[in-house]
């Protein structure tokens, strides 16, 4: 389709960074912000559901204050993470121990600017529930992170989802339909779809969604306790709509997976997507915020909705 007059003015503007002149620049129908300083961005309270320690040096202190430094920028309110300080694929039960430990440690340093997941492998199961214990029943941490150490179908899953729901809080499972062939323990968008409807009390997250969204959505969409987390894949025009549309706005998570990711083109698949500002509002932080009430409301961590 060729480009009208005005989306070209504005794509040149763009260009040549003329970011002052853009908002001068007549815009059709436009209810939002064209440009989202940091003030009109604090206002959509926004939440991150996917942060990671690795990428930075220092300590993990050094390592969060670092990258919240950046997400304050943007005017982010909040940034879940898990993981330690490196990322292990099938870590033992004292390796995920440790990392679980330098989250905690990095937490401590954060305040009120972050929260965290404990990491678990499934592949351990009697060691990973004492760990959801010792962390989340215990701790402060208020959901789960599986990765890739066993997909969302293996023994061992279930036991873990089963008690996270009982503790009420949600967890965040790693999906990818990758061309070249997923890891022998990476789960599909399919398989956290089975996991859901096994447990059909858990909240579970399908994390990138599935990475190839067309399909990851279709596959997760016939389950209501699942949500799509939009973190760490491209932006890509067109994936925010039809998330809102096959799932609607209220199973739709923002998430960076920083600083792998950079905060400004993962906050871009929500801010230019073509949906309605109240749906931006639930995705960037409101359906977050709810799903963590219950985790959030145990450890006396008051929230506005
Ligand atoms: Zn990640």
């Amino acid at each position: 389709m060729p480009l009208d007059r005005r989306a070209f003015i504005r794509g040149s503007a763009l260009t040549l960074g003329g970011a002052l002149s853009l908002r001068r620049l007549p815009r059709a129908g436009a209810a939002q912000p064209t440009i989202w300083d940091r003030r009109s961005l604090q206002r959509l309270r926004i939440w991150d559901l996917h942060g990671h320690l690795t990428g930075v040096g220092g300590t993990a202190a050094e390592r969060i204050r670092w990258i919240l430094r950046y997400a304050r920028r943007l005017g982010i309110e909040r940034v879940v993470f898990f993981m330690g300080l490196r990322f292990r694929r099938n870590p033992a039960p004292r390796e995920f121990r440790r990392d679980n430990d330098d989250l905690m440690r990095a937490l401590e340093a954060a305040g009120e600017h972050a929260l965290g997941f404990v990491y678990l492998n499934p592949n351990y199961p009697e060691e990973s529930l004492q760990e959801l214990d010792r962390c989340v029943r215990n701790g402060p941490l208020v959901g789960v992170k599986l990765w890739v150490a066993a997909r969302a179908t293996a023994a061992g899953v279930l036991a873990i989802v089963r008690r996270a729901a009982e503790l009420r809080v949600p967890v965040y499972q790693h999906t990818w339909y990758k061309t070249t062939g997923n890891l022998p323990g990476e789960s599909t968008p399919e398989d956290a779809a089975r996991l859901a409807a096994a447990c059909p009390g858990a909240k579970i997250i399908a994390g990138h969604t599935g990475g190839q969204w067309e399909l990851g959505i279709r596959a997760i969409r016939r389950r209501g306790n699942l949500w799509a987390g939009l973190g760490g894949s491209d932006p890509t025009a067109g994936m925010v709509e039809m998330a809102v549309r096959e799932l609607g706005a209220a199973r739709v998570l923002y998430g960076s997976d920083c600083p792998g990711r950079s905060f400004a083109s993962q906050l871009a698949k929500v801010l230019g997507a073509e949906i309605a500002p109240v749906e931006k509002r639930l995705i960037l932080g409101a359906n977050l915020r709810r799903l963590l009430t219950a985790a959030l409301a145990a450890k006396g961590i008051p929230v506005q909705p």
